[in-house]
């Protein structure tokens, strides 16, 4: 591993227990990880996932860097699953500028990720109201909004999306903070530290260096399905926190000696290294980009699944383990359980399969061509 690599994982679990003292109390207060995020700006986590030529550490570069990464989040979702999303957002963001933007939003947009502004990614439009952009004298304007927006109200940059008369545009905007978040009708059992609200865009005004890409881009494959894999690799990280959290239970109550709950707790390491297993190959193959892009959506939906799967064993396992230890209010499995059931939630999950299937009814099995 690259020496500065090895210095910012480690500066991250060096942060980890701080992190993850705070996710208790800002999942109470549903309030965004501020001494969280400073730590993470202080350690230069926030411009580390840039290239190394804009100034960032090449985390999800390369083999090394897509190994590096999926550390990173791993760390990250064991000690916060909302602080890893509003992470994987960051980072989102930011591949996706590096890939679309022109040389100069790049260079904007890196130097404000080093100089510590957090980058949000909302792309999920309300029922009423999506974003439109439209051009105006000098420029373009936008109306509606976006729903299910993480960091509302504390990100002071977005990429977004909206809809112009020839298909989705993306767009980076800046914002100021407590400004343009909509009064929170939702609210979500889990996560309620990714503060996931609603924003309004109407009457926006935004310049043509702004427009990030050419219209259809952002859906564009394979990196539109592959970039999930990092989503996973967060939720990964909140399954370490719940099997480490498992044993250490059992153990204190001197349970392990009992065959269920060792069949239990050999089941839960299964389904623990089986998403680590399929990450590992998922994030390789997303950042190399090696193989034709079906080959790459599939595998890594079918990875995005397979974690799916291993956290909900994982939880009914715990919930069994444990019993109603595990459901009672402030105990940390009760917590993680509630993060991670929400954090899965992710769009589509019946096509992402039967997609996958689709391509493998024709295509080489992984491994076994
Ligand atoms: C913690 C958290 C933070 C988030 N933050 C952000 C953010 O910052 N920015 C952002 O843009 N979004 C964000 N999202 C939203 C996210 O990207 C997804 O849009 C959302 O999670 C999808 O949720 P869903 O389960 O309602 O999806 P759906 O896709 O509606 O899936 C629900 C179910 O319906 C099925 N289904 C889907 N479509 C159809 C259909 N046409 N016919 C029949 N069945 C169908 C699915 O397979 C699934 O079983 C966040 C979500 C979470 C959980």
């Amino acid at each position: 591993m690259r020496p500065e690599r090895q210095a910012l994982l480690a500066a991250v679990v060096g942060v980890s227990p701080s992190i993850a003292d705070e996710a208790v109390r800002t999942d109470e207060e549903a309030g965004f990880p501020q001494e969280s995020f400073a730590h993470l700006r202080h350690i230069g986590a926030l411009r580390a996932t840039l290239p190394e030529s804009l100034g960032g550490l090449g985390f999800g570069y390369g083999s090394d860097g897509a190994v590096d990464l999926l550390k990173l989040f791993q760390e990250l979702g064991e000690a916060s699953l909302a602080v890893a999303r509003l992470y994987e957002a960051h980072v989102n963001a930011l591949q996706l500028i590096c890939r679309y933007g022109t040389r100069g939003l790049q260079i904007r947009c890196a130097e404000d990720a080093t100089a510590g502004e957090l980058f949000a990614l909302w792309v999920t439009d309300p029922q009423d109201g999506a974003a439109v952009l439209r051009s105006c004298s000098g420029g373009w304007r936008l109306q509606g909004g976006k729903a299910f927006c993480s960091g509302a109200g504390v990100a002071t940059r977005a990429l977004i999306t909206a809809a112009t008369e020839h298909g989705t545009q993306m767009l980076v905007i800046s914002l100021e903070p407590g400004t343009r978040v909509q009064p929170n009708t939702i609210k979500l059992s889990g996560m309620r530290a990714a503060i996931t609200g609603s924003v309004d865009l109407a009457g926006m005004q935004v310049a043509e260096g702004a427009l990030l890409g050419a219209v259809g881009d952002y859906l564009r494959e394979p990196v539109f399905s592959a970039g999930a894999w990092r989503g996973s690799a967060g939720a990964l990280g909140g399954l370490t926190a719940l099997i480490k959290l498992h044993r250490a239970e059992i153990c204190k109550r001197q349970r392990g000696a009992d065959p269920h709950q060792q069949a239990r707790f050999g089941k839960m390491v299964m389904a623990h290294e089986t998403a680590r297993l399929w990450l590992t190959q998922a994030a390789l193959r997303a950042c190399l980009e090696d193989e034709s892009d079906a080959a790459i959506v599939a595998y890594v939906n079918l990875a995005r699944l397979a974690v799916e799967d291993a956290c909900l064993q994982a939880m009914r396992l715990t919930q069994r383990g444990l019993g109603l230890g595990a459901f009672i209010l402030g105990h940390p499995a009760e917590r993680i359980c509630r993060d991670l059931a929400t954090y899965l939630r992710q769009p589509a999950p019946d096509e992402t399969l039967t997609d996958a299937a689709r391509h493998y009814f024709h295509a080489n099995l992984p491994g076994a061509d």
